[in-house]
């Protein structure tokens, strides 16, 4: 009826606006999205939101489900990550042990990754966690390891917090027969880096499809449905395969890199502009350019010439810049490139940002620019990013982990951070700089999607946008602190899609 007169007496729902055969309602729910409730019930069409917090007219066969009371979220978004190389770690990784805060849950989540692995075959978790956070505040033994799982080689190696790499009695009978030495009483192992390449060398190309399979399992556990996944060209391809077989659970965005002005003129003809713009669609799209530009070195002399030419194609930018002297060399250049090319339409950002201030802030904003901050410090010591001030300063902003390496990808975990300044040992690292659990949400979602151009398809409950959403275990906003961090999805959807079930959801 836009723009139109409603005669009196007319119904308030006319007749177009009555569910369909196929639609899904969800009914007793609180769903909450980074500007708060939003309402109690929502329908889903064509996998998109039809309608949010009006009783739709339902078909006879327009399926219902009741949730009960929970509090559902939009689905995370990752806004910087290297989610596809975690998919191709060796071995079958039990990430969940990101969220285990003593001995016996890490044997926990050890044990129950042993359930669905095969006898004989290697549990893994390279990265994401260190012994810091467990109530003991040390590393597990090696029999503590070989309880949890005695029928599997097991290796694990954290982030920080000096707790190296562990292996259990198969995994150092293994690594015996690969020469990588491991403490026969402690099961430390020496050379992590070797003990990676052992594991690599019986890795085949089903166990990388594998993995990335079950890391986006993983994900939509967690509620995550979305990434801008920085890293390896080999490494995207497994997801890419995914996606032409349908079977991508998880809203993917390459970065690709690009060390020179030429090296970006190939990418923009050869890789994305066959179809006038990206290949793909919103399940499977190339981002840009990210996130490391003109080199590994993020003050290389390749740098402006490398962003120029990436303006001149028109293409999103992201790139790497942890101190203020970095952001003040990308400062620099995103300037002068401003003066040719519209790069705030192009939504171009630096990322990490563990210290900038409100003058590079404002400088950022002034060029249409967006600030994206990574929860790696998470596992250190040292604080930041400034999110209390990324937030305030208006700018558009999103939050990524940047894991697996250097972080854990739990986005709970990164909540928790954002919201308490607590660490991954549970110490105030970031006082001052806490943001409110609104806020992180936001930044998780339609914050982090603004990064890939997405926000207007994604990260709220809106008509018209996709039914991406996760049904929670606890209701974010009301439990303990502590209990952010053990917050999970018994109901995901990726564009209307059920992609996780779990408890009374689970034969959904
Ligand atoms: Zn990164």
């Amino acid at each position: 009826m836009a723009g139109g007169h409603l005669a009196a007496g007319a119904p308030e729902v006319h007749a177009a606006q009555a569910a369909n055969p196929g639609d899904l309602t969800l009914t007793n729910g609180k769903f909450v999205d980074g500007r708060g409730q939003a309402a109690t019930t929502l329908t889903v069409r064509n996998g998109r939101i039809f309608s949010v917090g009006k009783t739709v007219p339902l078909a006879p066969d327009a399926r219902t489900i009741d949730l009960g009371g929970r509090t559902v979220v939009p689905g995370l978004f990752d806004a910087h990550v290297h989610y596809t190389r975690a998919g191709v770690n060796p071995g079958y990784e039990a990430r969940r042990i990101e969220r285990a805060f003593s001995i016996a849950e890490l044997q926990e989540a050890i044990a129950e990754r042993a359930r669905s692995v095969p006898p004989g075959e290697s549990i893994t978790c390279i990265g994401g966690w260190n012994h810091t956070q467990f109530a003991e505040a040390r590393r597990p033994t090696k029999s503590e390891l070989d309880a949890a799982a005695p029928r599997h080689r097991v290796y694990i190696s954290g982030t920080g917090g000096g707790t190296g790499a562990l292996a259990n009695s198969l995994g150092s009978a293994f690594f015996a027969t690969k020469g990588v030495i491991v403490d026969p009483a402690t099961g430390a192992v020496a050379d992590a880096a070797a003990a990676v390449a052992a594991l690599q060398s019986i890795q085949t190309p089903e166990d990388k499809l594998r993995g990335t399979t079950e890391l986006n399992a993983h994900a939509n556990r967690l509620g995550l449905t979305g990434v801008i996944n920085g890293g390896n060209l080999a490494d995207q391809e497994l997801a890419f395969r995914l996606w032409r077989e349908d079977k991508l659970t998880i809203r993917m965005r390459p970065l690709f890199p690009a060390d020179s002005p030429q090296e970006v003129e190939t990418r923009a003809v050869n890789n994305f502009s066959q179809s006038g713009r990206a290949v793909g669609d919103d399940l499977f799209r190339v981002a840009g350019f990210g996130e490391r530009i003109g080199g590994t070195d993020p003050m290389s002399s390749q740098f402006e010439p490398t962003a120029r030419m990436i303006a001149r194609h028109g293409w999103l930018l992201q790139q790497h810049s942890i101190s203020l002297k970095e952001n003040d060399f990308h400062l620099e250049a995103f300037r002068s490139i401003a003066r040719e090319y519209p790069i705030g339409k192009m939504r171009w950002s630096i990322i990490h940002l563990q210290a900038i201030d409100e003058t590079r802030l404002e400088t950022l904003k002034d060029l249409g620019c967006g600030a994206s901050a990574q929860t790696w410090t998470y596992m250190g010591t040292a604080g930041g990013p400034p999110f209390r001030r990324i937030v305030d300063s208006g700018i558009p902003a999103g939050v990524g982990t940047d894991s697996t390496n250097v972080s854990a990808l739990d986005p709970w975990l990164a909540l928790f951070y954002m919201t308490t300044g607590r660490n991954v040992a549970g110490t105030l690292t970031n006082d001052g700089q806490q943001i409110t659990r609104l806020e992180a949400l936001r930044l998780y979602t339609e914050g982090a999607a603004w990064f890939s151009f997405d926000d207007h398809n994604i990260g709220s409950f809106v008509e018209g946008k996709y039914a991406d959403l996760a049904v929670l275990s606890h209701d974010y906003l009301t439990v303990p602190d502590q209990m952010i961090r053990k917050i999970e999805s018994v109901l995901t959807m990726v564009g209307g899609k059920i992609v996780h079930t779990a408890g009374s959801f689970a034969r959904l």
